[in-house]
């Protein structure tokens, strides 16, 4: 392609182990991610210039276990300013792999343009003997780049695979194959350097999606309770006590909730959504004593991503039907 046909993507990065440094070529556990820039991962891969007028942006350089509410937010409007320039035909966002199903499904919610957004890291350090990051990289320039992925939402390109933002979750913790849909499967693949799609998602995302945060400066408090046996209403009371505006119950099986934790969700006073432990799977309304005491479940979406979901809706609203039926189209 004549270079001036190239698109323009610009690289946000934000860290993770895709910029990670370990001691030796070996070492694959306990070093640090979000070591090396923006500009250090660019010069790795100077494959991307063939593909696309690349610029860098470094957001921030950390671990994604530890990203907070407020740098959600911060990326989101980044990238909105980002997709409202002329001069930008794709994100491609570097990013920890920990969280990067939370971070993909919010903004899958929340960017209001149908340019790719495609978020890509790796499971090996940028100094392993097989590193994964490079390729994983330049495949989600490609992603970027290739015309079908505009209007698909918030992607996640990962091991040759293109995932949705809603449904892709981490499910190994060390493995390179570790990104699934474990209620469906990959919309495509990156066979032979080619992008190859087979599936959408029908959930509403980005243009149609009505959750905006422009403007907005914090994000209402969920805390997620996780069930076990033996729980008791402990967490439940500390996360009230905490200023919780609603809770996730990751409950077991299909939500189920622990008997000894039900009047403390039902006298909490904030909207609880279950949803399950279990990795996969829908949670339907279940009990009826539930459904009385008001409540809600939150359709396939596991707890992490339940709880980006409630926050959004917690912006303009705490009705409980309105709330369920956000759960049940999104
Ligand atoms: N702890 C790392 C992170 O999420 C793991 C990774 O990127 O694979 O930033």
């Amino acid at each position: 392609m004549e270079k001036t046909e190239l698109k323009n993507i610009v690289i946000l990065a934000t860290g993770g182990t895709i910029a990670g440094k370990a001691a030796s070529g070996t070492q694959m556990t306990g070093y640090t991610a979000g070591a090396y820039s923006v500009a250090d991962l660019l010069a790795g891969v100077p494959e991307l210039g063939e593909l696309a007028h690349i610029s860098g942006e470094q957001l921030c350089n950390i671990d994604s276990s530890s990203i907070t509410d407020a740098l959600l937010l911060r990326l989101a409007q980044r990238c909105n300013e980002l997709l409202a320039q002329d001069d930008v035909d794709g994100v491609v966002i570097t990013h920890g792999t920990d969280t990067m199903e939370e971070t993909a499904f919010f903004l899958n919610l929340t960017l209001k343009s149908a340019k790719p957004v495609v978020l890509v890291g790796a499971m090996r350090p940028a100094t392993a003997v097989s590193a994964d990051g490079p390729l994983n990289i330049i495949n989600a320039v490609k992603v970027a780049v290739d015309a079908a992925s505009a209007g698909q939402g918030v992607l996640v390109m990962m091991n040759d695979e293109i995932y949705s933002g809603r449904d892709v979750t981490k499910t190994n913790t060390a493995n390179v194959a570790t990104f699934k849909a474990t209620n469906g499967g990959p919309l495509g693949f990156i066979v032979g350097g080619e992008v190859h799609y087979y599936y959408r998602s029908v959930r509403p995302h980005t243009l149609q999606s009505e959750f905006d945060v422009t403007g907005v400066t914090a994000l209402p408090r969920v805390d997620i309770i996780y069930t076990h046996i033996g729980e008791d209403r402990v967490f439940v009371d500390a996360a009230l006590a905490a200023g919780a505006r609603g809770l996730i119950y990751a409950g077991s099986g299909m939500g189920s909730i622990h008997e000894a934790v039900e009047a403390a969700l039902a006298e909490a006073g904030v909207v609880v959504v279950r949803s399950s432990r279990t990795g996969s799977g829908i949670v339907a309304a279940g009990l009826e004593r539930w459904q009385e005491q008001g409540f809600l479940y939150a359709d396939n979406l596991n707890p992490q991503k339940a709880r980006l979901l409630l926050q959004l809706v917690l912006l303009r609203t705490q009705e409980r039907n309105e709330v369920q039926g956000v759960f049940l189209k999104y």
